[in-house]
């Protein structure tokens, strides 16, 4: 065995088989695998390996196109071909209109990714599949390349091949402890022998947490049993002279697919149990769990009446086995959160399918820094500190519930609420508030008219639609106040704290005391890493000359872990997250110096406190940080205090606006008013795709600084013209809004793609982003935007067409 390789993969399923294979296909040949028995040992063996294509993102989509073109090159291998059945095809049925709105969706978003799904209706489904019943069934999707494939040939062949390119494998290796040394390199200790290595993988499936401690780490990934049965030869099979495609069912929650002349059926039943919560047997391996189908029987009801000849099957062999959930279904795959050279690819809950996808963008990662394309539906990072095992159990559970009903806009499910609060959420719900999860904070959507408001799910506009039009029309003549809990925010000092942030930032970021900018961070290749405001506080009873660094709610992590990554040894720089201990209280519209100047003994005149201004001060006897920033377009102060002052504050700025008729709003509000003005939302409008001139964003870049992080490559990029441009739409109907991933049309070629989309209240237009080819940029081009299988025309206008001169952020 090796002694030194540059990284060690832990865990020989199809997640660690092919993170090696695409580290070598990137280039990496000191490379090894460690599985503590054989491969394919934990859940990868007994997995119903199913192949589709549908994804709920364009990465998703992409990840899973390169898994379909890698397993088919495979399954052509002259010398050693693999078993992948791809042609049959696969339904995911419907029973009501909004699921196929949803489809509809899910197609459009797929065309941009150059994977052809089709919406059929109920005869359609049945003509494709004889087996099933059109009774209560609309419709469905059509995936083409819906399939399946052997998981143990699949391993065998990728380790093959990263083998063929000089990795190696090791099998019956268990790793039974991790170090870190002093230069960010680990030791792998196994029962053969220590490996020390430049970098760390943690594929161990179920067992991800066994490892996980050994560095220290908790992972929140829960397990869950999950059984499918094989029939015996079923003669409609036979009968239909072809093979059947696969059913997935969001009616009766199972999935079907054709095994030998028989069928396998997955069941995901109500009363469904997570496995290895108190620990795993170390005898676990090549194992099942016991076999239950009593727990299945309402869901195989529902598969007997979509299939009548499955009654009479029998049953060839059940499996129950365990499979991992994270807390948002999606994997974690990319960077350990506070790790250094560590990375993980753990949480597959579809590794057959998507594993191929997932080793290639992690391998991307791992050798250059990034992926083809955003992971930030993957990234491990996305989740912060509420997250453990306890919570993503819960949430584990309600996936499982729904597993084929997808998430509809606004949809917010109740498994483990309230992991993130202030003091003001009681108060807020008492106020009728609707409450979003935005990083497990409940942050408030909107104000309900009455208590059992519900508006219903769907990709239209929902009943809510008048009530934000209301909230936006108050902030618009009026004051409005809400709570923006959750917003990230890093105290940033010490003496080299300006050059360390002159470093970070592509743009001019003011150092003068009592300024806020905003500014964006580039990666290495020069394209969007993030965004965020640098506020210059005194030295005061509060603490030294600092800067306050705010950005996304969810990019507590990410943003601390590049801020880090670039500090440089020698500098005298301090970061502390201030993220948990602040909230803000956002005031918003023409009223609001009024407010603010009755609870506050400041001056907060336009010529003592402009636009972009911060200031230390009380908000009746609250310690409080406001800042002159606005989101909304309208005159705006955002109010930080600290929690424990938080309610005092609310109290006192809401005593003060009951003068002005002040009402609360949410962010549903301000979602609507940001697109009106054309400020851009992290990780929908602003992606590691594109750079900031893609991005719209010419005016916060100075290429004569000196040095800025991506500097070299984006002054590379520009040489050449740009892949496409973010522009600013006017779409032509009134039902739904845009959806992000929707493909923007033009003689059956797609030519954009959506970023967001909602309705603008103020300037009354259906809005919406979307990179487009550059040629369709110019102001005044029409396209077709694919808006759930209708073909609706846009035009393209001047970005944020709302107060184009600023005239009333500066009043
Ligand atoms: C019944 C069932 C049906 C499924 N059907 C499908 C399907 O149709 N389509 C689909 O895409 N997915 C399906 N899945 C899910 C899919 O099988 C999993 O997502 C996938 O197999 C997970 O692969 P993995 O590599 O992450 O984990 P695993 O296969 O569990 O591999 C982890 C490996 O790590 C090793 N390991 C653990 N600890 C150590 C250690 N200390 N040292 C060294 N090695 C270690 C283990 O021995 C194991 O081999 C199904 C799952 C189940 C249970």
């Amino acid at each position: 065995m090796k002694t030194r390789a540059k990284v060690v993969v832990i865990g020989g399923g199809i997640a660690g088989c092919s993170t090696l294979y695409h580290l070598t296909q990137e280039g990496w040949s000191d490379v090894v695998l460690v599985e503590r028995n054989d491969l394919t040992s934990g859940t990868t063996w007994h997995s119903a390996a199913q192949v589709t294509n549908f994804g709920m993102n364009q990465t998703m989509v992409g990840l899973k196109t390169h898994s379909i073109k890698l397993y088919k090159e495979l399954s052509e291998d002259p010398d050693h071909p693999i078993n992948y059945n791809y042609g049959d095809g696969g339904i995911r049925l419907a029973s009501t209109k909004e699921q196929i709105q949803g489809y509809h969706h899910f197609a459009s978003m797929a065309r941009g990714m150059d994977v052809d799904f089709e919406v059929i209706d109920a005869k359609e489904c049945q003509r494709r599949h004889p087996l099933i019943s059109t009774k209560n069934l609309i419709g469905g999707l059509w995936d083409p390349l819906d399939g399946d494939i052997d998981p143990y040939q699949l391993c065998h062949a990728l380790t093959r091949k990263a083998r063929q390119a000089g990795a190696e494998v090791y099998t019956n290796t268990p790793v039974t402890g991790l170090k870190q040394y002093k230069d960010g390199t680990w030791k792998v200790t196994t029962e053969n022998g220590d490996i020390d290595c430049d970098i760390i993988v943690n594929a161990c499936g179920y067992r991800v947490n066994e490892v996980g401690a050994m560095m220290g780490v908790h992972h929140p990934v829960a397990s869950m049993e999950h059984q499918y049965f094989l029939t015996e030869d079923i003669p409609e099979i036979a009968e239909a002279g072809h093979r059947m495609p696969l059913l997935r069912c969001p009616i009766s929650d199972y999935y079907c697919r054709q095994d030998k002349g028989g069928l396998l059926i997955g069941f995901y039943e109500q009363n469904c149990k997570t496995w290895g919560m108190d620990g795993i047997d170390p005898n676990f391996v090549n194992a099942l769990c016991p076999d239950d189908l009593e727990r299945v029987t309402d869901v195989l009801d529902g598969a007997f009446e979509r299939m009548p000849a499955l009654m009479n099957a029998g049953i060839r062999s059940i499996i129950n086995g365990p499979i991992t959930y994270t807390i948002d279904g999606a994997p974690l795959v990319g960077k350990i959160p506070g790790k250094e050279n560590a990375f993980c690819i753990i949480g597959l809950r579809a590794g057959l399918g998507e594993g191929g996808g997932h080793g290639w963008l992690l391998a991307q990662q791992i050798v250059h820094g990034e992926a083809c394309y955003d992971t930030w539906c993957l990234d491990p990072r996305r989740f912060t500190t509420h997250a453990n095992v306890e919570m993503t159990s819960l949430k584990a559970i309600e996936d499982y519930q729904n597993e084929f009903r997808f998430h509809f806009p606004h949809e917010h499910r109740p498994a483990a609420r309230n992991a993130k609060t202030t003091p003001l959420t009681p108060v807020m719900a008492k106020e009728n508030a609707e409450f979003t999860v935005i990083n497990g904070w409940e942050r408030v959507e909107y104000i309900k008219p009455s208590e059992d408001f519900h508006p219903s799910l769907s990709f239209h506009f929902d009943e809510a639609f008048d009530i934000v039009a209301n909230e936006v029309k108050n902030v618009q003549n009026n004051v409005g106040l809400t709570e923006v809990n959750g917003f990230n925010r890093f105290e940033i000092s010490g003496s080299d704290a300006e050059n360390f942030i002159d470093r970070m930032f592509c743009g001019n970021i003011t150092h003068k005391i009592g300024r806020v900018g905003l500014g964006y961070l580039l990666n290495d290749f020069g394209m969007i890493k993030s965004e965020a405001t640098i506020s210059n506080l005194p030295s005061s009873d509060r603490g030294p000359k600092r800067m306050w660094y705010g950005s996304a709610a969810a990019s507590e992590f990410h943003d601390m872990d590049w801020l880090k990554q670039h500090l440089k040894a020698d500098e005298e720089v301090e970061i502390k997250s201030l993220t948990n201990d602040q909230t803000i209280l956002l005031l918003a519209g023409p009223n609001a110096r009024e407010v603010l100047s009755s609870c506050s003994r400041e001056d907060w005149s336009k010529e003592a406190f402009p636009w972009l201004s911060v200031r230390e001060c009380f908000i009746g006897f609250s310690p409080a940080t406001v800042m002159s920033v606005s989101f909304s377009g309208e005159l705006a102060y955002e109010v930080h205090v600290p929690n424990s002052f938080l309610y005092a504050a609310y109290q006192t700025i809401s005593n003060a606006g009951k003068g002005f008729g002040m009402k609360l709003f949410g962010s549903r509000a301000v979602e609507s008013m940001r697109m009106e003005k054309g400020f851009l939302a992290w990780k929908s409008d602003l992606l590691t795709e594109f750079d900031p001139f893609e991005s719209g964003l010419d005016r916060f870049v100075n290429l004569k600084k000196d040095n800025f992080i991506g500097k070299d490559a984006l002054q590379n990029r520009i040489k050449n013209s740009p892949k496409q441009k973010l522009v600013c739409l006017k779409v032509s109907c009134k039902h739904a809004p845009a959806y992000g991933g929707a493909s923007l049309m033009e003689d059956g070629k797609v030519v954009g793609t959506i970023t967001s989309g909602d309705w603008g209240h103020r300037v009354n237009l259906n809005l919406a982003y979307a990179f487009v080819n550059p040629e369709k940029s110019e102001l005044g081009t029409q396209m077709l935007l694919d808006l759930l299988g209708e073909m609706i025309s846009v035009e393209v206008i001047p970005f944020g067409p709302y107060d184009s001169n600023f005239s009333r952020i500066l009043s």
